[in-house]
């Protein structure tokens, strides 16, 4: 038998060292069931740029509670949590995360379709998605074909493109509060926004989406869809690892524009390099490193507004602590 857990007794305060509350934190997920820990597990297998410093704690969720149990310890010993989905639009850096990232992957990808809406969970794919709204005849996702990453990530982001933006379709999304209780966000709450959302600010995890779509040909969707990631595939450096724009469009402006001029298309760090085939793409050569790729923007966005007085603002989500100086 297992000792009973004391998540919600509480022993470390919250002004305890960050180790001591992450050691009682550690111990709470032992006991939720559905959860899978890894300690000290480095970043670069679960980001799509294949890059990054260690999380302290790497949690993988099978179950709603589980997820609940999380956020709930995490939340009463103060340790810093953080959902991953797919990591196709995150940067950790070389110091690695101090706290727990939650992943919501596989195991949450239960798909239902009830007329014209699509209810989907955070950890399937915005491909799953994609091809689940074609088998039903439903129409408005077309845009995101070819779109990587979780259903959750693409919520939290808004993700888009010049086609719409996924907060367009959403009508609701079900999320576990940074208290570990489970709530309804109705879209007008989400303020969503160019690639944002409150998702992004509050601490709290999306654990599904309902989707609201429109009947149509599956034969039309899938002409768009495969349209879209034709279009991708000819404008995009999909054989390296990346993630994505690295900087969101400045008003009125492009960023990839903005960073030919700066004459930083090319350029090269290590092992990562801004792209000759998409200028605010950021690839991993092989042999990059998180610094490499925190360099590289940081040179970007200084050479940048020194030749054109614009400051870019990063896309890509950047989290975790950099190594201290030599
Ligand atoms: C080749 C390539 C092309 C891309 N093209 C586009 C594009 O055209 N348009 C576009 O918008 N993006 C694009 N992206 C970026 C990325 O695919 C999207 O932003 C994607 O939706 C992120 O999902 P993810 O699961 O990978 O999120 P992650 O990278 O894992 O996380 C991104 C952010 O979302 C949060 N998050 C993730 N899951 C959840 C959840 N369940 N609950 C709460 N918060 C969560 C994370 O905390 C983090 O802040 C591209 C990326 C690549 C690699």
């Amino acid at each position: 038998m297992r000792e009973s857990c004391t998540c919600d007794e509480g022993r470390a305060a919250a002004d305890a060292p960050l180790a001591d509350r992450l050691t009682e934190a550690i111990q709470c997920l032992r006991h939720a069931s559905g959860m899978e820990l890894r300690l000290d597990e480095p970043m670069a297998p679960h980001t799509s740029l294949g890059v990054g410093g260690a999380a302290a704690v790497f949690a993988i969720p099978h179950t709603i509670e589980a997820v609940c149990a999380a956020m709930r310890a995490a939340h009463r010993l103060a340790v810093p949590i953080l959902c991953v989905g797919r990591g196709t639009n995150l940067l950790v850096r070389e110091g690695g995360f101090p706290g727990i990232l939650l992943h919501i992957g596989e195991a949450f990808s239960a798909v239902e379709v009830e007329g014209s809406r699509l209810t989907i969970q955070a950890g399937a794919t915005l491909a799953e998605a994609c091809e689940a709204a074609a088998n039903a005849g439903l129409s408005g996702l077309e845009f995101a074909a070819g779109v990587p990453g979780s259903v959750g990530g693409a919520a939290a982001m808004n993700a888009g493109t010049g086609g719409g933006q996924i907060g367009d379709v959403i009508e609701a999304i079900d999320v576990v509060h940074e208290d570990g209780s489970l709530g309804r966000c109705l879209h007008d709450s989400l303020d969503f926004g160019y690639r944002r959302s409150c998702l992004r600010d509050a601490k709290c995890i999306v654990v599904s989406v309902v989707f609201a779509l429109s009947p149509a040909e599956p034969a039309a969707i899938r002409k768009a869809m495969f349209e879209a990631v034709e279009n991708r595939c000819r404008k995009q450096p999909l054989s390296l690892g990346s993630c994505g724009s690295v900087f969101k469009r400045p008003p009125n402006d492009y960023a990839g524009r903005l960073l030919e001029l700066a004459g930083v298309k090319g350029l090269r760090i290590g092992g990562a390099r801004f792209s000759g085939k998409h200028a605010n793409f950021i690839v991993n050569e092989g042999n990059a490193t998180a610094q490499d790729v925190v360099e590289l923007i940081e040179t970007a966005k200084r050479r940048v507004y020194e030749v054109t007085g614009v400051m870019l603002e990063e896309e890509v989500c950047v989290i975790g602590e950099s190594l201290p100086l030599q």
